[in-house]
């Protein structure tokens, strides 16, 4: 079964143009002579199979990704971690779910479901509820190695990953592995990594990070996983879309907002 994957956002936490810079990269991000592949919004994938929809995170430019990208059907969300760039446009959520049948499912780890839990305590709590809260119901992702969760005829599985020094959640789902904000991938993870035909990894900057893998970093860890293609996301106004893809080897690419690919999800 063919999946078309779409990043709804490819930037880093602070999206590019980051606010209050004025570098090549920022000001190229929006201006009519510059480059729109170097504005970045915020991280998210969006996944269509089997007349589905799933999304990979839904951070604070998930409204407007969604008036870009036409999206009218979300069938269920996987969580990444519960940081702000990753979960904050959960409530946006809303007018996509008030019509459906079920509540929309909502996976994520147990700390990330506890902080989703918090950030929108209306919408979760028994008592009190906020009566037009998102239509959502939250399910935790066992931590236990081989957990599938079975979406749509396709296989999610989780692959723990490091995030400074914590270990967050990546996706593989079929050919495909999305990995964002990781610093490092675990031993443990490698073999879930073998044999893709797509890789997404976090690329944040030139420069080591405490919490984020870097250029030179995520082009060691495509030699090591050996995936078909790979594309870098989670970038800062560090990378120039166009300078940085013509030093990088042809089967690894950045990813840019609304890049579209299609792969085997099941
Ligand atoms: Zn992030
Ligand atoms: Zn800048
Ligand atoms: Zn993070």
């Amino acid at each position: 079964m063919v999946a078309t994957l779409t990043f709804l956002g490819s930037g880093t936490s602070m999206g590019v143009p980051t606010l209050g810079c004025e570098c090549v990269v920022c000001v190229s991000a929006t201006s009519a002579y510059g480059n729109p592949r170097n504005r970045r919004t915020r991280p998210s994938i969006l996944l269509a199979y089997n007349d589905h929809n799933v999304i990979i995170d839904t951070g604070p430019d998930f409204h407007a990704q969604a008036v870009r990208e036409r999206l009218k059907q979300v069938d269920a969300v996987l969580y990444t971690h519960g940081h702000a760039d990753h979960i904050l446009g959960m409530d946006d959520l809303r007018p996509l779910t008030f019509h459906h049948s079920e509540p929309v499912p909502l996976y994520a780890d147990s700390p990330t479901a506890e902080t989703i839990e918090r950030v929108f305590d209306y919408t979760f709590r028994n008592v009190n509820r906020y009566p037009t809260s998102a239509r959502v119901s939250l399910r935790r992702i066992s931590d236990s190695p081989g957990t599938f969760i079975d979406l749509f005829g396709a296989k999610f599985e989780r692959v723990p990953v490091q995030h400074g020094t914590e270990i967050i959640t990546g996706y593989r789902f079929g050919q495909a592995a999305y990995l964002t904000d990781i610093s490092d991938i675990p031993e443990q993870s490698v073999p879930m990594l073998m044999d893709l035909d797509l890789l997404i990894l976090d690329a944040l900057r030139r420069q080591p990070h405490p919490t984020h893998s870097n250029l030179s970093n995520s082009i060691s860890l495509v030699e090591k996983l050996k995936p078909k293609r790979a594309f870098f996301t989670h970038m800062s106004h560090d990378l120039d879309h166009d300078e940085t893809n013509a030093a990088l080897p042809a089967h690894i690419r950045l990813a840019h907002d609304g890049l579209q690919l299609t792969f085997e999800i099941a």
